[in-house]
């Protein structure tokens, strides 16, 4: 089955019992036993639920893994992943990732023991430099996110068996449509399904797959556990926003490369960054390791004042935070996604003031450059 096809027929098409081509939503949370200790699959909607493991069987087909999982967001899967380490372990994260996951790093795990080294991952040889004696994993986002940098994962993949680490991949901003980061080596693939997945603005989510059963069964005993689920309403809305993924990822792909080019052409535009664009540090390894180069574009128009007033004045780029869904986005990472991060940290790794952010979304292309250049002229 290729890959469009997955996305309609994958997981579970069509209910067993009615023939009902969408999967129903079984909003329950308890199942009657036939006699003690004898249920039919389900016994507590915390456990398993017919409607989450529907979307859960989905994404471990679309991700090419052993066994999917759904959480009540991306945080919650990314916390449940993390809990798989025990205190004194060490882990060496990309030093650009999704600023929450800095956040849960730095501020809740560490307390817990769970110690990191933050590299640019870009730099195989940087992660390499950090390993140390309790290192247990590699945990990166290609590309990465305000940066848009881009990490080669079959390499890291190569340390990581040399070394007996884990290699966890956040898949977020290219999903399973364009690049599969187990087929390239990962132990662990994880997403916000609240951005792509979902693409509609309208649901909150994360998912998380493995490559094999012995780390699908610790990943099943922590969701237990920890207990952050994704309910069924929400997993049966993912379910739907997947449908359509590949028709909205190859429009905001079309959409986005165009949109790079016409802004690297102009003068007042410091810098642009989009793996796509031939002159990016990463376009070798995007090409060789992924189907597309996404939907995400930063360019940094030189100072924060400008940039406040370019966000001020778009009109179909709406102000917010969060990307993937089909409305444009735009926000500017030093003050809204990024703010958690301390300001001199926010300078080495380049998040400067100016830089933009764009989440290119499914409207008309031409409205959406009109848009830009009347904010940018502004
Ligand atoms: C949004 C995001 C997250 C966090 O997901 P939530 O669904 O907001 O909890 C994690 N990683 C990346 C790359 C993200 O963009």
């Amino acid at each position: 089955m290729r890959m469009d096809t997955k996305l309609i027929h994958g997981g579970v098409f069509a209910d067993e019992r009615t023939g009902a081509v969408s999967v129903p939503i079984y909003q329950v949370s308890t199942y009657k036993q036939d006699a003690i200790g004898q249920h039919r699959g389900y016994e507590y909607s915390r456990t398993g639920n017919p409607t989450r493991e529907a979307l859960e069987l989905l994404i471990a087909e679309l991700e090419n893994g052993k066994r999917g999982f759904a959480f009540s967001s991306g945080m919650a899967a990314i916390s449940t992943v993390l809990s798989l380490f025990d205190q004194g372990d060490h882990l060496v994260v990309g030093d650009d990732v999704y600023g929450g996951t800095y956040r849960v790093l730095s501020r809740v795990f560490n307390r817990l023991g769970v110690a990191v080294t933050f590299v640019d991952t870009s730099d195989v040889s940087a992660i390499q430099k950090a390993v140390q004696p309790h290192t247990k994993a590699v945990f990166l986002e290609t590309p990465s996110n305000p940066l848009l940098k881009v990490t080669d994962i079959a390499a890291v993949a190569g340390i990581c068996r040399e070394q007996e680490l884990l290699l966890i991949v956040d898949n977020t901003f290219l999903t399973p449509y364009w690049q599969n980061p187990l087929d390239l080596g990962a132990d662990i693939v994880l997403h916000s399904a609240t951005k792509y997945l979902g693409g509609h603005s309208d649901v909150v989510a994360g998912l998380v797959v493995v490559k094999d059963e012995e780390l699908g069964e610790s990943i099943h005993f922590l969701q237990n556990s920890i207990g952050g689920i994704l309910p069924p309403h929400d997993s049966w809305l993912l379910m739907r926003g997947i449908k359509t993924l590949g028709l909205r990822m190859r429009q905001h792909e079309e959409s986005a490369h165009q949109l790079a080019e016409w802004l690297a052409a102009r003068e007042d535009i410091t810098t642009v960054y989009y793996p796509g664009l031939s002159n990016h540090p990463g376009y070798d390894i995007a090409r060789r390791q992924a189907r597309g180069f996404g939907g995400m574009i930063s360019f940094d128009v030189g100072d924060g004042k400008r940039a406040e007033r370019v966000l001020e004045n778009t009109r179909w780029f709406t102000l917010a935070e969060s990307l993937g869904a089909v409305e444009s986005l735009i926000s500017v990472p030093a003050r809204m996604t990024h703010a958690s991060i301390p300001v001199e940290r926010r300078r080495e790794l380049g998040i400067s003031d100016g830089l933009i952010r764009i989440s290119v979304g499914v409207e008309d292309i031409d409205d959406l450059k009109e848009d830009l250049e009347q904010a940018l002229n502004t």
